[in-house]
């Protein structure tokens, strides 16, 4: 059976693709550049397929529309609360003038955000229906210890954290992505000794051979131990072949992560878990410099693959008879 059953057709000439670096001569091409050239040629804004469904509502995920309206209410947000820092206006100004005649491909801008997503799914799908021989396929979700609340987000720093240790565990290739959450404890029953203080959290999701996973989690697990910060920092899961894993490594979205206690009538005390809520205006500026810094492509991490620009056939029209 097909990894991808459902997959609407491509009908752009050229697109973004991954293929496997060659293990004698590593490529290292400007991922950047690729994808600016894709997002200035308008790639990955509309609505030409994969498409998922996110969360445990099952949502359709973002339509045009919809980052449309995440992009002014960005833009609102700052410019009451950017105050005098003209690098958050002109961050305003920039999302503003974002539409299909001119793209400001700014790394916060959700528009361009959501496309760039897009284009990264699109490449993934077309690499393991392409390799099927280097399959089955594991998602893998890695949290390292957060580094100290007070400084900046800096995801270029994160990015070489996370593939040195990678590498140490001996995993030569995946695709994945980092994202970031802001941790926050909230089990009021515990004295404040007890919780944790807020802080940001940058963590990595992605794909890889469940092979070279396998291989890999002892030494994960020695490199990166259980904390009662991350209570399980390595975890994997089998990829059944639905795009919206693949999506949910690059969310253009961020979250404020409550860590509760809830009662369960199963067990004797609660239980910790998690409860999303939208970021605070003073998370999201600090989300929205990150992304800055990082640019376009600084949240993904690739192991053993590049982009590259790959030419597609058009499909072939039926004869008129
Ligand atoms: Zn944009």
């Amino acid at each position: 059976m097909p990894l991808f059953p459902q997959r609407n057709l491509l009908h752009s000439q050229t697109s973004l693709g991954l293929a496997c670096n060659d293990p004698d001569e590593p490529v290292r091409r400007a991922a950047e550049v690729v994808v600016q050239r894709m997002l200035r040629r308008g790639s990955g804004y509309g609505i030409a397929g994969p498409t998922w469904r996110e969360g445990k509502r099952q949502r359709p995920a973002a339509r045009p529309r919809d980052v449309k309206a995440a992009a002014r209410k960005l833009k609102k947000r700052l410019e009451r609360n950017g105050g005098v820092d003209p690098e958050l206006l002109n961050i305003a100004v920039e999302l503003g003038n974002c539409d299909r005649r001119h793209r400001c491909l700014h790394p916060a801008c959700p528009q361009c955000g959501r496309a760039v997503q897009r284009l990264f799914v699109r490449a993934l799908v077309r690499f393991l229906e392409a390799n099927e021989h280097l399959g089955p396929w594991v998602m893998l979700s890695l949290i390292l210890p957060p580094l100290d609340p007070g400084r900046e987000i800096d995801f270029a720093a994160e990015r070489a954290r996370y593939t040195a240790v990678l590498r140490r565990a001996g995993l030569r290739l995946g695709a994945f992505g980092l994202d970031l959450s802001f941790n926050e404890d909230d089990r009021r029953m515990l004295s404040e000794a007890d919780r944790f203080a807020p802080h940001p959290c940058v963590h990595l999701y992605g794909i890889a051979p469940a092979g070279q996973v396998e291989a890999a989690l002892p030494v994960l697990r020695r490199l990166v131990p259980a904390t009662n910060l991350v209570c399980r920092p390595v975890r994997r899961k089998r990829f059944d072949g639905n795009p919206a894993a693949l999506a949910y490594s690059h969310k253009p979205r961020f979250t404020r992560r409550l860590t509760i206690l809830r009662d369960d009538p199963r067990r004797a005390s609660p239980v910790r878990t998690t409860r999303d809520r939208v970021l605070t205006v003073e998370q999201e500026i600090r989300a929205v410099r990150a992304l800055a810094r990082a640019g376009l492509t600084g949240r993904i991490v690739l192991l053993g693959v590049h982009f590259e620009p790959v030419p597609i056939a058009r499909p072939r029209r039926a004869p008129r008879t």
